[in-house]
């Protein structure tokens, strides 16, 4: 190796922490350890609870030893399948194990490395190969997926908001528009299939538990309301704090009548909580569907929606097409301020 030849592991380090992106650094990791060290699959596990059961999503990113586009659209939470039904995995995880590899039976080889963030394991990296990798290998292997860890938690760490530990609204703003334009070819989708739902979330009179008990208890509710908000949707789904007190759900693979359900069993669950020293808290809520239109455009219905939900008595979730079929809203090129902003 001279200063004008840099080893292939170096270029490849530096082309994986060249993204700003999690699909296009976790392509640029299965296509160093391809070339370096060659396997016939890997799949990204990612992990999720319901109900304390921990259940796995899987995400093919290599088959026979060729890179594959991710599904657009994930594997929904009823399909996937409990963590328990991967013994071997699961024993590694319990033992904490930072590589954990297992020959089966007929000589098929499997080699799962955790990705941990804030101490708990969000997802996997599992590559399957013929046979097992000699010791050396591993090294390599074990590297690479150790750079791939930290820049991960680096990315985590700034798509999140610090408070609550929810996406942020850059992270929203990038996210948001990949699926709009994923969805532009598409007509606009009828009310009884599945689409996409945005949703725009805001307290109820948040400036009142301000004044009366104080930031650090206004802190606390912003808190619980988005671990409540966790609660409430699906592992599919994304949430995001936009801004002080509102908050932004994209709700994956619904139908408009689950849509409605889903939003409304949310506020509920906001309306029945006993927040510490401050009581009841309500939120308002508009949604609009997704898939048509520019980003701008949606978020605007859905916050004109939300205003509608303000204006006629709050804590209630109203959607902005039935608003305007029943000529309860105009359209409008832009509606209030955060509009403008977004
Ligand atoms: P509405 O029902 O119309 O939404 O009334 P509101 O009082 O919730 O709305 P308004 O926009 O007037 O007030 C939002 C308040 O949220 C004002 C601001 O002080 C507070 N806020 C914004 N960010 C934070 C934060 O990070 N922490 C705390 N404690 N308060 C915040
Ligand atoms: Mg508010
Ligand atoms: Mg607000």
């Amino acid at each position: 190796m001279t200063p004008n030849n840099p080893s292939p592991i170096l270029q490849h380090l530096v082309e994986i922490t060249g993204h700003r992106d999690h699909t296009r650094l976790e392509y640029s990791v299965i296509s160093a350890l391809r070339h370096l060290v060659g396997m016939r699959q890997v799949r990204k596990l990612e992990f999720f609870l319901v109900k304390d059961v921990t259940y796995v999503r899987p995400c093919l990113l290599l088959v026979d030893g060729e890179m594959v586009a991710p599904d657009a659209v994930p594997v929904p939470d009823s399909a996937c399948p409990p963590l328990a039904s991967h013994t071997e995995l699961m024993q590694g995880l319990e033992q904490r194990s930072s590589s954990i590899q297992y020959t089966y039976a007929d000589g098929s080889y499997r080699l799962w490395l955790p990705v941990r963030l804030d101490d708990r394991v969000v997802s996997c990296l599992e590559i399957s190969n013929d046979s097992a990798y000699s010791a050396q290998t591993l090294d390599v292997i074990n590297g690479i997926v150790e750079v791939y860890r930290n820049y991960q938690s680096l990315l985590d760490y700034s798509e999140r908001d610090a408070l609550t530990g929810l996406f942020n609204r850059k992270t929203f703003d990038e996210q948001f528009s990949r699926h709009t334009r994923d969805a532009t070819s598409t007509t606009r989708p009828e009310d009884d299939v599945e689409s996409h739902w945005l949703a725009v979330v805001d307290i109820d009179h948040f400036k009142q538990v301000n004044d009366r008990f104080g930031h650090v208890y206004g802190d606390e509710v912003l808190i619980l309301v988005a671990n409540l908000l966790k609660s409430s949707f699906r592992s599919q789904d994304r949430i995001f704090r936009f801004g002080g007190e509102e908050f932004v759900v994209l709700l994956r693979q619904a139908t408009l009548e689950q849509a409605r359900l889903i939003f409304n069993r949310f506020r509920t669950n906001i309306e029945q909580f006993a927040f510490p020293q401050v009581g009841r808290v309500t939120v308002s809520v508009g949604f609009t569907i997704v898939g048509y239109g520019a980003p701008v455009e949606i978020m605007g219905h859905a916050d004109q929606a939300l205003y509608h939900a303000k204006e006629n008595g709050r804590n209630q979730v109203c959607y902005y097409e039935e608003l305007m079929k029943g000529g309860q809203l105009q359209a409008a090129d832009v509606a209030h301020d955060d509009v403008e902003l977004f």
